[in-house]
C-alpha cells in the first residue's frame, strides 16, 4: 500500500519516516508532504490508499471526492480534533477516518499555562527590553496567579490537566462542561453556568472542542461579561472566539491580555513561513498589534512525547484499517 502525509512538519518527518519504516519494514512506503491539503493539491495524492492529514488541511466533499476517485480508503487524521472534516461526506464517498483520540494532554494544559504565565508577567516585552540592556521594570507589574480564580471551559483530558497544574498554584477552580469530571470535582472545582465562569474567573482557559454548539462561545455578550483585567487562553481551536469581537474588546482597553495558540483563519498561515510575504489578514495583523496579545503558531502540542504518540497512534490507525478493524480512534469506520 502507498501511504502520504500532507502538512509534515520538519520535526515531524524523522518520527514519521522511522516508525512507518519500522512497522511495516517498507512493505508499504510513506512520502511525506509539507504541503497542506486542499483542492489544489489532491491531485498527489492520487493512488495512495491512506492519507494522513493534520489540522490545518481542508477535508470538505470537493477533496473527499477527489481522494475517493483517485483510490483513497483511509484518512487517517494525526490529531485530536477533526473538525477540518466533513465526516459526513466522507462516509458517502466511501472512506474511513481515523484520527488519534489521546496523546499526551500535559503537551497542549503546560503551553496553555506557558501563554498564561507569558501574558500575566509580561515576558515578551521583558525579554525584549533586556535585549536592549533597558532593564527598567516599568509596565511589567502582573499578578501572583496564586489565590485568584481559574475558569476552564471544557474539563476533559487538557481541561483535567489544566485544573491540576492551576491547583498547584493555588488557584480556585471553576468549571463548565456538559459532563462533570470526577477527578476535578475532587480538585475542588465547582461547575458553573458559562456565564458566570466568564464574570468570576482571573483567568479563562477554553478546552472545549469546536463543534456548532461551542463555535464563537467566546462572542461579545462572554468578552463583556468578563473582568476587565481578565487573561484569556485559546489552546483549542481558533473558532470558539469571535476575532471581531475580542478586538473590540481590546481595542476598548478591556481585558488583561490575551493568550493564543489558535486562530479562526489559521489555515492560510500556521505552521507557514509568510515572511516574506504581504500579511493580507487584517484580524491577524490588528491582534498582533496588542502588546498584551501573544500569538503562536498551533505548536501546543508539539513536544517529543505528544508527536511521538500521535505518530504510533497513526501507525496503529493505519494497521488497523489493513487489518479491517475497529477502534476507539475510528470516526468512520471502512465500508463493508
Ligand atoms: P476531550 O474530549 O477530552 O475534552 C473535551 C471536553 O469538552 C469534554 O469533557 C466534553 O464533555 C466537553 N464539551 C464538549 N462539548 C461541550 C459543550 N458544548 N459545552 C461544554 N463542554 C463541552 O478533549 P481534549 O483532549 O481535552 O481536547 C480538547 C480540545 O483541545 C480538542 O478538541 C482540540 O480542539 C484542542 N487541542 C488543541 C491542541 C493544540 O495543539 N493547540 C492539541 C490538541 C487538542
Amino acid at each position: 500500500m502507498q501511504i502520504i502525509a500532507y502538512g509534515v512538519l520538519a520535526d515531524e518527518r524523522n518520527y514519521l519516516e522511522s516508525a512507518f519504516n519500522e512497522a511495516f519494514e517498507g512493505a508499504h512506503t510513506l512520502r511525506c508532504l509539507e504541503l497542506f491539503l486542499d483542492k489544489d493539491t489532491v491531485p498527489i495524492a492520487s493512488g495512495y490508499e491512506s492519507v494522513l492529514t493534520s489540522v490545518n488541511d481542508t477535508l470538505d466533499a470537493e477533496v473527499l471526492g477527489a481522494l475517493a476517485a483517485g483510490g483513497t480508503r483511509l484518512i487517517a487524521q494525526r490529531s485530536t480534533g477533526y473538525n477540518n472534516i466533513d465526516l459526513r461526506a466522507a462516509g458517502d464517498c466511501g472512506l474511513a477516518v481515523s484520527r488519534v483520540s489521546y496523546y499526551s494532554p500535559e503537551s497542549v494544559a503546560e503551553f496553555a499555562w506557558a501563554l498564561a504565565l507569558t501574558v500575566n508577567r509580561r515576558i515578551v516585552r521583558a525579554v525584549i527590553r533586556a535585549r536592549e540592556f533597558d532593564f527598567r521594570l516599568d509596565g511589567l507589574m502582573g499578578r501572583d496567579f496564586h489565590s485568584r480564580t481559574a475558569g476552564i471551559l471544557g474539563t476533559g483530558k487538557i481541561g483535567t490537566a489544566f485544573a491540576r497544574i492551576a491547583r498547584g498554584f493555588g488557584m480556585r477552580l471553576l468549571g463548565h462542561d456538559i459532563d462533570k469530571n470526577p477527578e476535578c470535582l475532587a480538585l475542588g472545582m465547582r461547575y458553573v453556568a458559562p456565564e458566570q465562569l466568564f464574570a468570576e474567573s482571573d483567568l479563562i482557559s477554553l478546552h472545549v472542542p469546536l463543534l456548532p454548539e461551542t463555535h464563537h462561545i467566546v462572542n461579545e455578550d462572554a468578552l463583556a461579561r468578563m473582568k476587565d483585567d481578565a487573561i484569556l487562553v485559546n489552546s483549542s481551536r481558533g473558532g470558539l472566539v469571535d476575532t471581531d469581537a475580542l478586538i473590540a474588546t481590546l481595542r476598548a482597553g478591556r481585558l488583561d491580555g490575551v493568550g493564543l495558540d489558535v486562530y479562526e483563519e489559521e489555515a492560510a498561515w500556521f505552521h507557514l513561513d509568510k515572511s516574506l510575504e504581504v500579511m493580507t489578514d487584517d484580524a491577524l495583523a490588528r491582534l498582533m498589534t496588542f502588546n498584551n496579545v501573544v500569538v503562536t503558531s498551533h505548536q501546543a502540542f508539539f513536544t517529543q512525547d505528544a508527536v511521538g504518540q500521535i505518530v504510533a497512534a497513526t501507525v496503529q490507525n493505519v494497521r488497523d484499517h489493513l487489518d479491517r478493524r475497529s477502534g476507539p480512534n475510528t470516526l468512520v469506520p471502512a465500508r463493508g
